[in-house]
């Protein structure tokens, strides 16, 4: 009896593998020409000043809009999309997509664009994102490119000598989910940084455990002891926002300050004192 329910089990058990295999290779397949489709699109995510409040730039997150199973989100395809290569065309599509739609601003707000461990260390990167400035004509400092720690340790050298040549180019570089990953401090100190991203996880209970207080107030204190800003990522409450004034960090993103949106939601932080007097009059 025992033996009985035990191979139905694990017959359901392979069913639901096999579904979830050919799932994924759905998923595969419908990503390959998720580009060409048009079924990507790119949210933006306001990053602003804690200081004065005012709006400095987004954080473009990548939709997929799919015919079928609606919007899937990134944390479901791009491990997948990174798997198979997917990422290449993809990640190219998401930089030139933004590049271009930043570059038409009347602000000059910086765009911060998220780049996958794959995308660093295929050859010509550094290259491609030339081309895209050039291309687009966006101005090198308001493009920022994140990268997380884990994305660098695939091989450290080459990690190294891409960023520098991207940051030659006047592009700036900020470590994402700080705290996370393999956090070794020597990266911070080697890698050509300009921000540290505290990630969400830490945010959300700073005000709640004396635990993520401290870490964050630590990350805060390294910021400043290597001349680098801060910016505090997924802040939702007004707890939240005050204690990171308190302890002086200079920038947060989070649900508080604006959720993702398509670029049309945010019409009047893009646009200059030109619009503002046109719209005024
Ligand atoms: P990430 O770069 O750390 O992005 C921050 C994530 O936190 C985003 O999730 C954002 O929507 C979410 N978030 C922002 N504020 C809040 C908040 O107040 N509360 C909560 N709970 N969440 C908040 P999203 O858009 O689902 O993206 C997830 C991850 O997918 C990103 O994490 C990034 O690693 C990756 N990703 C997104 N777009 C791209 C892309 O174009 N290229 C690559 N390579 N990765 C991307
Ligand atoms: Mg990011
Ligand atoms: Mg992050
Ligand atoms: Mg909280």
């Amino acid at each position: 009896r025992a033996k009985q329910e035990g191979r139905g089990r694990l017959r359901f058990y392979e069913a639901r593998m096999g579904l979830q295999v050919r799932e994924r290779r759905q998923i595969e397949h419908d990503l390959r020409h998720a580009v060409e489709r048009g079924e990507l699109k790119v949210f933006y995510q306001p990053q602003t000043r804690i200081d004065s409040g005012e709006a400095v730039g987004f954080e473009a997150l990548l939709r997929w809009q799919h015919p079928e199973r609606g919007t899937v989100p990134p944390n479901l395809f791009i491990p997948i999309a990174e798997e198979t290569g997917s990422i290449l065309p993809i990640g190219e599509w998401v930089l030139r997509e933004t590049c271009r739609e930043a570059a038409t601003w009347e602000k000059p707000l910086r765009i911060a664009v998220n780049v996958s461990a794959v995308q660093l260390h295929a050859p010509g990167f550094a290259e491609l994102v030339h081309e895209v400035l050039f291309t687009t004509g966006l101005a090198p400092a308001r493009l920022e490119l994140e990268i997380t720690e884990t994305a660098l340790i695939r091989d450290l050298p080459r990690a190294l000598a891409t960023l520098r040549r991207i940051k030659a180019l006047g592009v700036r570089i900020a470590m994402d989910d700080f705290g996370t990953g393999y956090s070794s401090l020597s990266n911070l100190r080697a890698f050509p940084f300009d921000k540290i991203k505290i990630d969400s996880s830490f945010t959300r209970s700073v005000d709640t455990s004396e635990q993520a207080a401290t870490i964050v107030r630590t990350v805060l204190g390294l910021g400043r002891g290597l001349g680098l800003p801060v910016l505090a990522e997924g802040v939702e409450t007004s707890a939240e926002l005050a204690f990171l004034g308190a302890e002086a960090c200079h920038e947060a993103q989070g649900y508080l300050l604006g959720r993702p949106a398509p670029i049309g939601a945010f019409g009047h932080l893009t646009a200059g004192r030109l619009r503002a007097a046109e719209d005024a009059a």
